[in-house]
């Protein structure tokens, strides 16, 4: 493209609430086909909120989100601060943890009153050698749900479960109905459950799930998809989130989320709305049209 389309198109995306880094990125999106969409933060809003704590019979409720509190102090998450926020907002004291330890993509772990803690998902337990037990069923109803559900260990046994919500933004049903109308095909991909990731992405109209993502994976998922021709933008908004941004076609970043993701991108949607990338397509197309 020209400078002068190029520049044309930057102010009007400006103005519209899309950051345009590269002209690169512009040219790109025309050909674009496939887009991966990260879950949390992205279709969702990014703050989750804690909405059940359910302990094992020989625990309590105050128990096991004291225990799942005090550690998560010690982790900057957006799952953390809706533990850490849910525990305040019910009066539960908190200790001070040792040891902390953060398993990527997985939990938490450390020492909280002299006893060893473990906090996550499933993997993590299954990682211990343990088993949701008792607690599955309520698990995986809440997972149909949405909810993100994390176990609580105490001293290599299973003490109970806490879960999570986290609504999807307001605009990304229209964004996603018309992102389908302009040809993407819209694959979701997220650290979280299956579960979890097919309740929100069946209410959304997603074409494909990948869940259980460990954050490396989401760049390579991207390069399978290039090896096999397809043109690939990924919209995230975590650090996780960034080497994906990098390896795509194109990175497109939301303003609400982590440095290090919009440095990777070459887009970034100011308002952190999906909507954005339907006006980005726009502008890509009448911009490449005009120089031909
Ligand atoms: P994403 O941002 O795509 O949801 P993450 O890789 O950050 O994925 O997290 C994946 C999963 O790992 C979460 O859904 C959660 O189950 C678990 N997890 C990660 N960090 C924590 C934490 N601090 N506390 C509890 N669980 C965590
Ligand atoms: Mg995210």
């Amino acid at each position: 493209a020209t400078p002068m389309s190029i520049m044309t198109a930057t102010g009007r995306g400006a103005q519209a609430g899309v950051l345009i880094k590269n002209a690169e990125a512009l040219e790109r999106f025309e050909k674009v086909d496939t887009l991966i969409v990260d879950k949390t933060g992205t279709l969702t809003e990014g703050k989750p909120r804690l909405v059940a704590v359910l302990p094992e019979p020989g625990h309590d409720e105050a128990e096991v989100l004291r225990l799942a509190a005090s550690l998560e102090r010690g982790s900057e998450h957006p799952l953390a601060e809706a533990i850490v926020r849910g525990a305040e907002d019910r009066n539960v004291d908190m200790a001070n943890a040792s040891d902390f330890e953060a398993v990527t993509g997985k939990g938490v772990k450390g020492v909280v009153d002299g006893q060893a803690v473990a906090l996550g998902n499933l993997a993590l337990i299954t990682d211990m050698g343990l088993e949701g037990g008792a607690l599955t069923e309520k698990a995986n109803a809440r997972r149909d749900e949405g909810e993100t559900v994390m176990f609580v260990v105490l001293e290599g046994k299973i003490a109970g479960l806490v879960s999570v919500a986290d609504p999807v933004k307001e605009t990304t049903p229209a964004a996603l109905k018309a992102l389908h109308d302009l040809g993407f095909r819209i694959i979701m991909a997220t650290g979280d459950n299956e579960r979890t990731a097919k309740a929100i992405g069946a209410r959304l109209g997603i074409d494909e799930i990948r869940a259980d993502v460990l954050p490396e994976d989401k760049a390579r998922i991207i390069r399978d998809l290039q090896d096999k021709g397809r043109k690939v933008a990924m919209a995230g908004d975590g650090v996780n989130d960034a080497p994906a941004l990098a390896q795509a076609d194109v990175g497109i970043a939301m303003g609400t989320g982590a440095d290090v993701a919009i440095e990777s991108a070459g887009f970034t949607l100011i308002k952190g709305n999906l909507d954005g990338i339907v006006r980005a397509r726009r502008l890509s197309r009448a911009t490449m049209r005009n120089i031909r």
